[in-house]
C-alpha cells in the first residue's frame, strides 16, 4: 500500500511539474507597449497577441505610452516588457528606466521594427536588443527561413519556411545566440549575395534575457504558423527571465 502511495505521488509531482512546464507564462505580469510607426499595425499586433497571453494565463497592462517604463511601480512588478514602437523618440529617463528594469532581470521581447527599428539614437536601446534594422532590400518579397539551432526550446522541431514579407537586413551584435536565419541573393543588392543574416536570436542584458525575431511586417505575417511558433515561445523564454530558468 505504502508502495502504491509513493507511486502515486510521484506521478502527481511529476505532472504537476509538467503543467508548470507547458504554462510558462501563467501568473506572469507583462507590460504591453505599443506604438510609434503606424505601418507596423502596433495595435492590431498587440490585439492579436494579447488574448493568447491571457489564455496562457499573463496578466497583461497594456500601454500605448512610454512613460510606462518611469511608472517605477508598475516596473517593480513586471516580469516581461513587449514592445511594438517603430522608428519613435525615447527620453533619456525613458531609456534609463527601462535598460535598467531589464539589466536587473525584467525579460524583453519584441519583433521586427518594434523592437529592432525602434529608437534610432540611442545605442544603449540598441546594444541591449542585440541589433539595429538597415534595410530591407526589394521592400515585400518572397524568403526563406532556416532554422539553425534545433535544439533551443524556441525553433526545436520546426522546420525551413518560406515568408512573403520583408527580409530584414541588420547590424546584429555577435554576441547574440542565433536560432534562425535568412540568405540573401542578389536581386536587390548585388553586394550581398549569400549573406547569412540572423533573423531571431536571445541574448542576456544583465540578467535580463532578450528575446528578438525580425518576423512580422504585419499583423497578417503572424498567420504563418512558424513564425507564429518562433514568437510565443520567444515570449515564453524571456517571461521566464527573473526566474533564471
Ligand atoms: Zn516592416
Amino acid at each position: 500500500m505504502k508502495k502504491i502511495i509513493i507511486a502515486l505521488l510521484a506521478i502527481v509531482c511529476v505532472s504537476c511539474q509538467s503543467a508548470i512546464q507547458d504554462n510558462p507564462l501563467k501568473d506572469k505580469i507583462i507590460l504591453f507597449v505599443y506604438g510609434g510607426w503606424d505601418g507596423h499595425q502596433p495595435k492590431q499586433c498587440h490585439d492579436f497577441l494579447k488574448p493568447w497571453l491571457e489564455e496562457q494565463g499573463a496578466i497583461v497592462y497594456s500601454s500605448q505610452s512610454l512613460n510606462s517604463y518611469t511608472d517605477k511601480e508598475l516596473m517593480g512588478k513586471v516580469d516581461l516588457i513587449i514592445q511594438t514602437w517603430t522608428m519613435g523618440n525615447i527620453s533619456a529617463e525613458q531609456e534609463r528606466a527601462l535598460t535598467e528594469a531589464v539589466r536587473n532581470g525584467v525579460g524583453l521581447a519584441g519583433w521586427h521594427g518594434g523592437l529592432g527599428d525602434a529608437f534610432r539614437n540611442n545605442t544603449e536601446y540598441q546594444f541591449m536588443v542585440g541589433g539595429q534594422w538597415v534595410a530591407h532590400p526589394g521592400g515585400k518579397i518572397d524568403y526563406d527561413v532556416d532554422i539553425v539551432d534545433k535544439k533551443d526550446p524556441v525553433t526545436k522541431g520546426l522546420k525551413k519556411f518560406h515568408m512573403q514579407s520583408e527580409q530584414y537586413y541588420m547590424h546584429v551584435d555577435p554576441g547574440v545566440k542565433v536560432l534562425a536565419t535568412t540568405t540573401f541573393d542578389d536581386e536587390h543588392a548585388s553586394w550581398i549575395k549569400d549573406v547569412v543574416m540572423p533573423v531571431a536570436w536571445k541574448k542576456y542584458y544583465g540578467k535580463g534575457r532578450v528575446f528578438y525575431s525580425s518576423l512580422c511586417h504585419d499583423v497578417d505575417d503572424f498567420k504563418v504558423p512558424e513564425a507564429f511558433e518562433i514568437m510565443k515561445r520567444g515570449i515564453e523564454w524571456a517571461a521566464l527571465s527573473k526566474e533564471g530558468k
